[in-house]
């Protein structure tokens, strides 16, 4: 069923930050989508989707919108459905209009002033809409679509610039740079991220509202129990799906040279895909959260 992401945050998320995390799946197409709520489905636990301007950039706003939609009213778990790192604040709101319950704005490259105004100017349409905001402080580093900010340039989120920005902006949920980092990067041998956890509780304590961890893919899974523990209560992962769709895409090409049609090749890739986010799923540790009926 299609649920509004503050059903996933029963008792101001009291219920649920400190205990678990929801993995926060991005997708770009039908088949991924299709893995994803399969997983959610077999373990029987919530699951929010995201998609990127990138995707969207892709696939279309409305039909990438419609796809994941339609199969989250079909699913028999609860689905949220989340725009990540928007810039466009155009097409954020057109999100918001067509029905998702939760999107981002980053304006993280911006100063703190800047990216405040900007936040807020969103929050206060996405108030009378009745959607929830995502903001971001602080700068992941990586590159994800748009954003390029070198190690050099990164910098981690201060808990009082969360704070100020949280007071300001009102936003109900919030992306912070804790040291891990978007992309493929780390998981191909590059850079290793290093979570830094006091910060995740020193943020939680001043904001305490759900924290987002982006970039999570390829983070230790006794790290992320850490950082769950620590505040986290949505984490992000992206890399990883994209990297089991498009090995197991390689594979079943390579197993069935002589297949035309693309629905036996693409099984095992919505497959590959299924296990990934169970994998997650399992880690996150969703399976006693109650989600709210409104
Ligand atoms: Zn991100």
């Amino acid at each position: 069923m299609l649920v509004h992401i503050k059903q996933l945050f029963p008792n101001s998320g009291r219920d649920v930050v400190g205990k678990f995390a929801y993995p926060a799946f991005n997708t770009q197409n039908l088949e991924t989508t299709m893995g994803i709520i399969q997983a959610a489905e077999e373990l029987g636990v919530p699951v929010i989707i995201d998609v990127s301007e990138g995707a969207i950039k892709y696939a279309g706003l409305t039909t990438i919108f419609e796809i994941m939609a339609t199969l989250a009213i079909k699913a028999k778990v609860p689905v949220a459905l989340h725009m990540d790192h928007g810039k466009d604040v155009e097409q954020i709101k057109t999100g918001i209009e067509l029905g998702f319950s939760s999107v981002m704005i980053d304006h993280s490259g911006d100063d703190v002033e800047k990216n405040i105004k900007a936040t807020k100017e969103l929050v206060d349409f996405a108030r009378t809409e009745g959607a929830w905001v995502q903001g971001e402080i602080g700068r992941i580093r990586g590159s994800e679509d748009w954003i390029n900010v070198s190690d050099a340039e990164a910098l981690l989120t201060n808990p009082d610039d969360a704070l100020k920005f949280v007071q300001a902006t009102g936003v109900d949920t919030l992306a912070c740079a804790f040291g891990t980092i978007h992309g493929i990067i780390k998981i191909r041998g590059g850079a290793t991220p290093v979570v830094d956890l006091p910060r995740i509780k020193a943020v939680y304590d001043k904001v305490k509202i759900p924290l987002v961890l982006h970039g999570a893919s390829g983070v230790d899974e006794n790290i992320i129990h850490e950082a769950i523990l620590a505040g986290v209560a949505i984490i992000n992962i992206d890399t990883e799906l994209r990297i089991a769709f498009t090995e197991a895409l390689r594979k079943s090409l390579a197993d069935q040279p002589e297949e035309v049609d693309p629905r036996y090749v693409f099984k095992p890739v919505i497959e590959a895909v299924k296990q990934t986010a169970m994998k997650k799923l399992r880690q996150f540790n969703t399976k006693n959260v109650v989600v709210s009926s409104q």
